[in-house]
């Protein structure tokens, strides 16, 4: 593949930093360089961006003007949809099952819905004395910087662009080092459909400089981040020591899945918390990733979740016989197999996996791991690994249930199995997190909103609620 560029002002221009090499995690083999965009070139970008919100070329177009291209733009993913996905699975590794679905597929109906969304949604008129008018605008805030991670880049780039865009906000959009080929494509095919330059900006490059320099930028209102916990923490600090810009941070977690003994198939509850958590190699945010089982089916249901687990076919990602892909890099693989020896250490058993394989094809996999034994104090239960390892607690009450699944920094996502509608519903209002799944795992759509509580991380992306984030309320109070 030619070397990648970056997107600027609606051309493909070159990056001043040390261009990075990308790595497929398939077979280890070198799939192209990207483009390192520099404090320069970052700062090209957001004045291209500021000057494109300034003149009005897409934040003043009429709704339907915007809404047209916006559509356009979903129509033109769905068209390329295997294309794109092919691209992404690339150089992230993700099964391409699940890559078509999960990323063109879903960014298609994001921006589809974003569209059909920006022309309804409309200012107030405010209940104020008669001889006062008191208007209430929804403002686009103008310069938006959006930080996304590797585990899903369309998807999760979608949802920070359509709503932006959608509003009538500029966007520079930074790509993670292992995902960017899909987001550039997806700049090009924005700027085919008639985004105006300018109005999308792309910046590849390293995390810790082209994407700090856009967390330190003055000229940047609203910062969107999708990633980890510790990066999180960066962009709050560098909004404090620049220009307070407002930072929603989307982080990660280590979300409960809890099956109590009277759910009503509870081969069915292994099967989807298999997936659940061994999905795309547990390289999911909402990964149930801590299975909270009741102790009379512990060992019952561990042996149906190992049936499961070890059914998967793990492979190479574009072979469409592959249930489960690669990891992402051999960084992220060192890493779950570290999590994995330190369960070990501090008393945890393995049930199955726990191991890398297929190094033969010198691409970087991993067995699905189950942990069981895992105490409440264990690294297992309180950190995020973000690989294909389940932790698994036995407890003895819905009390106790509660207790364990809350009894993390987290807030993210939660599973209940149950056939007890009062059980769930006690459930529902006492999981301190996002979303709660009943009787499933995962496949919440648009309609709803995503976000986390605790240290999962703040805002909303989907649902109308994302709109949120990209508009600034704007009083006129007018004497009649
Ligand atoms: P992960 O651990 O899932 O890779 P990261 O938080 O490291 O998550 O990465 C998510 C995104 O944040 C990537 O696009 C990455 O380049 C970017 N990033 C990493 N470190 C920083 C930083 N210090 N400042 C700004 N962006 C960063």
């Amino acid at each position: 593949m030619a070397p990648q560029k970056l997107f600027l002002e609606g051309s493909w221009q070159e990056g001043q930093g040390t261009p990075l090499t990308v790595t497929s995690p398939i077979d280890g083999s070198v799939l192209t360089t990207l483009a390192a965009a520099s404090s320069d070139d970052v700062d090209r970008a957001v004045a291209s961006a500021r000057r494109a919100f300034a003149d009005g070329r897409w934040s003043r177009l009429a709704p339907a003007a915007r809404k047209k291209i916006l559509m356009r733009i979903a129509d033109r993913i769905e068209a390329e949809a295997v294309e794109l996905a092919v691209l992404g699975v690339r150089d992230n590794g993700t099964e391409f099952n699940m890559a078509l679905k999960a990323e063109p597929g879903s960014a298609a109906g994001t921006f589809r819905y974003y569209a059909e969304a920006l022309d309804k949604v409309a200012g107030e008129v405010a209940p104020t004395p008669p001889d006062v008018l008191g208007l209430v605008h929804r403002a686009p805030v103008g310069v938006v910087a959006a930080i996304v991670p590797w585990n899903f880049p369309l998807m999760i780039g979608a949802w920070k662009l359509a709503p932006a865009l959608a509003m009538g906000n500029s966007v520079i959009l930074k790509p993670a080092e292992s995902a960017s080929l899909s987001l550039l494509r997806l700049a090009e095919i924005c700027a085919e459909c008639g985004l105006p330059d300018g109005v999308l900006n792309v910046v590849t490059g390293r995390g810790t400089e082209t994407g700090a320099a856009l967390a330190h930028h003055m000229d940047v209102d609203v910062m969107v981040f999708t990633g980890s916990g510790a990066t999180g923490r960066h962009l709050l600090a560098a909004s404090a020591q620049s220009n307070l810009k407002r930072c929603y941070l989307e982080l990660g977690g280590k979300s409960p899945n809890i099956v109590f003994a009277d759910a009503k198939d509870l081969d069915q509850a292994a099967k989807v918390a298999a997936m659940g958590i061994f999905r795309n190699s547990g390289q999911v945010c909402v990964a149930g990733s801590r299975l909270l089982v009741e102790r009379s089916i512990h060992d019952h249901f561990v042996d149906q979740l190992k049936t499961h687990a070890e059914a998967l076919r793990v492979g190479d990602p574009l072979d469409l016989n592959s249930q489960i892909g690669a990891v992402n890099s051999s960084a992220q693989l060192a890493a779950n197999l570290r999590h994995v020896d330190q369960a070990l250490s501090e008393g945890g058993n393995i049930v199955c996996g726990g191991q890398q394989i297929l190094q033969k094809t010198g691409g970087t996999y991993m067995a699905p791991t189950i942990v069981t034994g895992v105490t409440r104090d264990a690294a297992l239960f309180q950190n995020e690994v973000f690989g294909p390892v389940l932790s698994v607690t036995a407890f003895d009450s819905e009390e106790e249930a509660i207790q364990l699944a809350n009894a993390t920094s987290y807030g993210l996502a939660a599973g209940v199995w149950t056939a007890d509608l009062s059980r769930a519903h006690r459930c529902i209002a006492e999981l301190r997190t996002g979303v709660v799944h009943v009787n499933t795992y995962g496949g919440a759509d648009m309609t709803v909103p995503l976000g986390g509580v605790g240290q999962s991380g703040n805002g909303h992306d989907k649902s109308l609620y994302a709109l949120d984030k990209f508009v600034d309320l704007k009083s006129a109070w007018i004497q009649l």
